[in-house]
């Protein structure tokens, strides 16, 4: 008898065990209990820019903040609201409202960038013109680790009056890590592994924001 309530015991501190190890695996993380949105720029009625040969920026930009997403709570252990997670238009004002009512921490808006010459390339980061020191620091650790991404020329860590960076409450930053117009790298962003390293970079550069390691 004594010895059957032993046991019972026994497998019950075991399962304790086994349940809080779970626990631990699923949640933690070194980003855990940070709320973050990630924001994958147009979409639906609103493609944003187009490449030469027909790249929507819209469905470039949902494949870089997927990644970022997945990287984020996976690698990191963070809680990340998606403002889109298919081809559908939302307004900036909704983008925005979700963000400051679920209380984000961080919001990070992913964009391409376009220009009238075709031969234009680089990487572009934006903070809001008159942001906290706090969204400069993101700005800048991602933008350095876009340009380690990318090799692209540095075309600098910006400030901007962009709507999704004026109204959100948050630190907010808008990335623009490569030119969409450029037919050569139309022809890159095409390609999946390329994008998936753009989000993981972009998740490098946050950890770094937030000093902490990126898997
Ligand atoms: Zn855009």
């Amino acid at each position: 008898m004594k010895h059957r309530i032993r046991t019972a015991v026994w497998s019950l501190a075991v399962g304790v065990v086994a349940v809080l190890a779970f626990s631990a695996g699923a949640l933690a993380g070194p980003l855990t209990g940070v709320k973050i949105t990630v924001d994958p720029g147009h979409g639906g009625s609103d493609p944003g820019a187009i490449g030469p040969t027909g790249l929507r920026e819209a469905d470039v930009n949902l494949r870089v903040g997927t990644v970022l997403r997945n990287c984020l709570v996976e690698y990191g252990g963070a809680t990340v609201q998606m403002t889109r997670t298919s081809d559908v238009y939302v307004s900036l004002a909704d983008r925005v409202n979700m963000a400051n009512s679920w209380g984000a921490h961080r919001f990070i808006s992913v964009h391409h960038n376009s220009s009238s010459d075709p031969t234009v390339n680089g990487t572009e980061t934006y903070a809001y013109t008159y942001g906290s020191s706090l969204s400069f620091d993101l700005r800048n650790k991602v933008h350095a680790q876009l340009l380690a991404w990318g090799g692209l020329p540095d075309r600098g860590a910006r400030t901007a009056n962009f709507y999704v960076l004026r109204y959100t409450n948050m630190p907010a930053i808008l990335t623009e890590a490569s030119f969409i117009s450029n037919p050569y790298e139309e022809a890159r962003l095409r390609d999946a592994g390329y994008t998936w390293r753009e989000g993981y970079y972009i998740y490098k550069g946050i950890a770094d924001h937030f000093g902490v390691p990126y898997q």
